[in-house]
């Protein structure tokens, strides 16, 4: 059964997300301070992590950069502000998403159940590995065993993909990645370096689909398709 520890200062949040988690099957701690979330994410890891942004004592964004230095736990931000700052800087602290207050507790369940089901099948990493072989020194990736000629962009792009299989990147994500502004109307550019990256997979095998195109939402690496 999945633990979810939920890090937020007001209790009546809190309540309707433990309502709502164990609702789901989920079993849940709750703590209202950044330090007893560091404390306790040490002493009894928990499966994700919602964290509060505005908390009493060290915000979130602080609290899950103390968070990365010893777990990978996947952490969902709250945030009382809708802003794009929030965003970019939550997703380059290490969230893996965030939603913005007033949510719905049923929609945050619905997302931490998404993250647990998209980190699950971790041994479908290790097929990746295989089929897939970056090397960032060299800027070089093969796919079973034959080296793709890629752009650096291209480069860049694939191994951000490849990173986390099945996580489903937005273009903005990717741009990111790719250390392009988000905002100066590049987002259509992720799609033609995508379709260039998947023409020159199928020449190394005409019915590979290792990147999966997500309507309305990004782009993901999918082993299975591979
Ligand atoms: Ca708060």
């Amino acid at each position: 059964m999945p633990h979810i520890l939920i890090v937020e200062d007001e209790a009546a949040i809190a309540d309707t997300l433990i309502f709502a988690l164990q609702g789901e099957g989920f079993t849940t701690t709750w703590v209202s301070l950044g330090e007893a979330a560091l404390e306790h994410q040490r002493q009894t890891p928990a499966d994700l992590i919602i964290l509060d942004i505005g908390l009493p004592d060290i915000s979130g964004f602080e609290t899950c950069k103390q968070l990365r230095r010893f777990s990978e736990v996947p952490v969902i931000f709250l945030s009382a502000r809708d802003g794009e700052i929030d965003r970019v800087v939550g997703l380059e602290i290490g969230a893996d998403d965030y939603v913005v207050k007033p949510f719905s507790p049923r929609e945050v369940a619905a997302r931490v159940r998404a993250i647990l089901k998209r980190m699950a099948p971790r041994t479908v990493a290790d097929v990746s590995s295989v089929l897939f072989r970056v090397d960032s020194e060299r800027v070089q990736i093969s796919y079973r065993g034959q080296p793709l000629s890629l752009t650096r962009h291209e480069f860049r792009l694939l191994q951000c993909l490849l990173e986390q299989p099945e996580r489903v990147f937005s273009r903005e994500q990717l741009l990111d990645a790719l250390g392009v502004p988000a905002d100066a109307g590049y987002e259509r550019s992720i799609d033609s370096h995508i379709k260039s990256v998947r023409a020159k997979l199928r020449l190394v095998r005409a019915d590979a689909e290792p990147i999966q195109t997500h309507r309305g939402l990004g782009y993901s690496y999918s082993p299975g398709h591979s």
